[in-house]
């Protein structure tokens, strides 16, 4: 009968003693180590709605959809953890100091329903053209540039207009009724075609 080795013996003696090596899953829940990277979720309030993230995830498990209704945008950015490889690629990527979207310690990602239950979303608001009603960008995301670009942005009257929108300065909802072909125009929210319009003209 051939014996058993020194270190064999040592971990059968430590196991009785300190009980089974395995977790005891799903008897009792599962904590994962503190650096596990497990499933990445988006921070509604950090994420600025850039879609820096969706451009760099070569997984394509990053997408949004923006909708407009009355008057009003919002942009839904869509996290799908069952094609998401978790390279860390959106989270590197994330101009909100990396944490717009980040990995968690969720590890579960067993689901009955794929169609509704593989993936997140968060909303963001965004900011539509005074003129046109096209999609600027998100409001969150003007804001971050502003604060990025200092006193810079009175260079643009959409990033200054947005700003004090954001700050109560003024109200969103007042519009000039004034169209003069272009100059007050000018002092407005505008996108970049609506911008070129009231500043260049042609004969
Ligand atoms: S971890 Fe990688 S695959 Fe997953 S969403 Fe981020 S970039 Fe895409
Ligand atoms: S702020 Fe970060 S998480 Fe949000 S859209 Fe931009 S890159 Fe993605």
């Amino acid at each position: 009968m051939k014996l058993p080795k020194l270190r064999e013996l040592l971990e059968a003696v430590t196991a009785l003693i300190k009980g089974p090596y395995t977790s005891p899953f799903p008897k009792k829940p599962f904590n994962p180590h503190p650096n596990f990277r497990g499933q990445y979720k988006f921070n509604e309030q950090k994420c600025v709605g850039c879609l820096a993230c969706e451009e760099v995830c070569p997984s394509g498990a990053i997408a949004h959809k923006d909708e407009v209704v009355n008057g009003k945008g919002a942009r839904t950015m869509v996290h799908y953890s069952d094609t998401c490889i978790f390279c860390g690629t959106c989270e590197a990527a994330c101009i909100a100091n990396n944490e717009g979207i980040k990995t968690s310690l969720e590890w579960e990602l067993s689901f009955f329903d794929r169609k509704k239950e593989s993936f997140e979303t968060i909303k963001k608001e965004l900011q539509l053209c005074e003129l046109c009603g096209d999609i600027i960008g998100c409001k969150d995301h003007l804001k971050w540039i502003a604060e990025k670009i200092g006193e810079l942005t009175f260079s643009s009257p959409t990033l200054y207009q947005a700003r004090l929108q954001d700050l109560g300065v003024i109200d969103e909802n007042l519009k000039s009724v004034v169209k003069d072909q272009g100059r007050s125009d000018r002092i407005k929210i505008l996108c970049a075609p609506c911008r070129r319009a009231t500043t260049l003209t042609t004969n």
